[in-house]
C-alpha cells in the first residue's frame, strides 16, 4: 500500500500511533498513512477505497478485515492565505476547530498532531523515521509532551485532554507538567464536544484494558466529572458503595479484556448509572409513592436522558442496560415458575453478573440479602446445568430448550439444512 503510493510518485509515510507503538514494542491497533496525494488521488489508486470524514476528508482503504486510514498532509489553519480560500479552518468562540480541511506539507502535518510521540513518520523509501518534534527523545524519557502551546491545543480540541490521559496509561508515560497543569482549568471545555464523539472516546478509555487506571486519572483531573455529571457526588466518598461499584466495574472489565472475554458497553453503562438510578427511584417513590417497577422505568428514562446530553449512548446499548436493571428487580423477587423464565431471558447472564457485582460492592445494610440472592442464582444454575432439559419441561414448554448461553432457544429436533 505504501509502495503503491510511492511508486505512483507520491510521498507516503506510516504515521502516528502505529509508529509509536511499534517503537515501544506494542501491538498497533490500526495503521495510519499520511501522504501528499489528495483523497481523490488516493481513491483513483485503490479500488477498495471510500472517502469519509466531515471534519477532515480521509480515504479508507479496506484490506481484508483491516481498514487503513490514508490522510492527506494537513496544513496550518491560521495563515493569511487560508483565510482567502473557502477551505479555511473554522473555529468557534472558544477556539475550537470545527472544520479543518486545509492540505499542507509533511512538516505542517506534524505540527498539527497532538503529542510529540504521535508525530513520528516512518518513510518506506529509505526505512527511516522522521521526527519533527523530538518524539523519540520523549519516548525514551517516557514523557507525554504537547506539540505547541498545550492550553491553545486543548482549546482547539478539548478531546486532547482525554487523549493525554489515555496515552499516559496505555504507554505508561507521565504527563509533562505543561501538559498536566492546564487540564484542571480547561476540563469544562469538554461540554462543547458533541456527545457522539465523547461516546467514542469513552469506549476507547474504558474498553481497552486500562479502564481502572483511566477512571482514576480522569477523576484526579476532573475530566470524569465533566463526562458523567450524575456521578459527581459519589466521587467524593471513595470508601462507599457507589464508588466501590465504579472501581469494581472497571476492574472486572479490564480483567475480561485481558482474558479475551466479550464485553458490552450496555453492561458498563448499566453499572456506571446504577447509583444515580437508585437515587432517582428513591426520590420518585417518596414523592409520588410509585411502585418499584414503575419507579424504575421512569427513573431509567430520566437518568439515561440526562447522561445522553454529554455522552450519546446508542439505543442498542441503552435498551439492554435498562433490561439489566429491570432484571435486578425480577431476580430479587422471583419464585417458582418465574425462575425458569428468567433463566431463559437473553440478558440473564449479564444480569446475573450484575447481581454479583452489586453483592460485592453493597452497602453494609444490603450486603447480606444481596449475597444470599446471588448465591441462590448461582445454585440454580449449577443445578440446571446437570439437567438442562428439566427447566424447559417444568415450564410446560416441551418444545423449547434453554440455549447454552442462557439465551436463544433451539429447536429440539434440528432439521438438517444444506445452505
Ligand atoms: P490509538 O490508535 O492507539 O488510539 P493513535 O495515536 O493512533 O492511538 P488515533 O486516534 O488513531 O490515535 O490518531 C492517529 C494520529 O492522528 C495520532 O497519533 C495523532 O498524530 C493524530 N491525532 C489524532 N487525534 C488527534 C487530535 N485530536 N489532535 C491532534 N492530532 C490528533
Ligand atoms: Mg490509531
Amino acid at each position: 500500500m505504501l509502495y503503491r503510493l510511492h511508486n505512483s510518485g507520491y510521498q507516503a509515510y506510516l504515521v502516528g500511533g502505529c509508529v509509536r507503538d511499534l517503537i515501544l514494542g506494542l501491538h498497533p491497533k490500526d495503521f495510519d498513512i499520511a501522504t501528499n496525494a489528495t483523497p481523490e488521488q488516493v481513491r483513483k489508486l485503490f479500488r477498495n477505497c471510500r472517502l469519509v470524514g466531515r471534519r477532515f476528508r480521509l480515504a479508507h482503504v479496506v484490506f481484508g478485515r483491516e481498514i487503513i486510514e490514508v490522510a492527506t498532509f494537513r496544513g496550518h489553519h491560521d495563515s493569511a492565505e487560508d483565510e482567502r480560500t473557502d477551505k479555511v479552518a473554522k473555529q468557534d468562540d472558544e477556539g475550537m476547530l470545527l472544520r479543518d480541511n486545509v492540505y499542507g506539507t509533511i512538516d505542517e502535518d506534524a505540527q498539527r498532531r497532538d503529542f510529540t510521540v504521535n508525530a513520528l513518520y516512518y518513510n518506506i523509501a529509505d526505512f527511516s523515521i522522521i521526527d519533527f518534534a523530538d518524539g523519540m527523545k520523549d519516548i525514551e524519557a517516557g514523557v507525554l509532551r504537547m506539540i505547541g502551546d498545550a492550553p491553545t491545543r486543548y482549546r482547539e480540541d478539548p478531546v486532547r485532554m482525554l487523549r493525554a490521559v489515555r496515552f499516559a496509561t496505555k504507554l505508561n508515560m507521565r504527563l509533562d507538567d505543561t501538559v498536566a497543569k492546564p487540564i484542571h482549568e480547561l476540563a469544562p471545555l469538554l461540554q462543547n464536544i458533541p456527545p457522539a464523539r465523547l461516546f467514542e472516546e469513552v469506549l476507547k478509555l474504558f474498553t481497552a484494558g486500562k479502564g481502572l487506571a483511566n477512571f482514576e486519572m480522569l477523576v484526579d483531573y476532573h475530566l470524569f466529572q465533566q463526562m458523567f455529571p450524575l456521578l459527581k457526588s459519589y466521587l467524593a466518598a471513595p470508601t462507599e458503595a457507589p464508588y466501590q461499584m465504579l472501581r469494581q466495574t472497571f476492574l472486572d472489565t479490564d480483567t475480561r479484556v485481558r482474558n479475551d472475554q466479550r464485553i458490552t458497553p450496555a453492561y458498563l453503562f448499566a453499572a456506571l448509572l446504577w447509583w444515580p438510578l437508585q437515587a432517582r427511584m428513591e426520590q420518585l417513590s417518596v414523592e409520588s409513592g410509585l411502585p418499584p417497577v414503575d419507579a424504575l422505568n421512569i427513573a431509567a428514562a430520566d437518568v439515561i436522558g440526562r447522561q445522553v446530553q454529554t455522552i450519546a449512548i446508542p439505543k442498542r446499548f441503552s435498551i439492554p442496560a435498562r433490561e439489566i436493571w429491570q432484571l435486578q428487580q425480577r431476580m430479587e423477587r422471583a419464585k417458582g415458575k418465574r425462575i425458569n423464565s428468567l433463566l431463559m431471558h437473553p440478558k440473564f447472564r449479564a444480569a446475573y453478573d450484575f447481581l454479583l457485582l452489586r453483592a460485592k460492592t453493597a452497602t453494609p445494610l444490603e450486603q447480606k440479602p444481596l449475597e444470599q440472592r446471588a448465591q441462590f442464582w448461582t445454585k440454580i444454575q449449577e443445578n440446571t446445568n446437570i439437567s438442562p432439559s428439566t427447566v424447559a419441561a417444568d415450564e410446560g414448554k416441551p418444545n423449547k430448550k434453554r440455549g447454552r448461553r442462557g439465551g436463544r432457544r433451539r429447536r429440539t429436533k434440528p432439521t438438517k439444512k444444506t445452505d
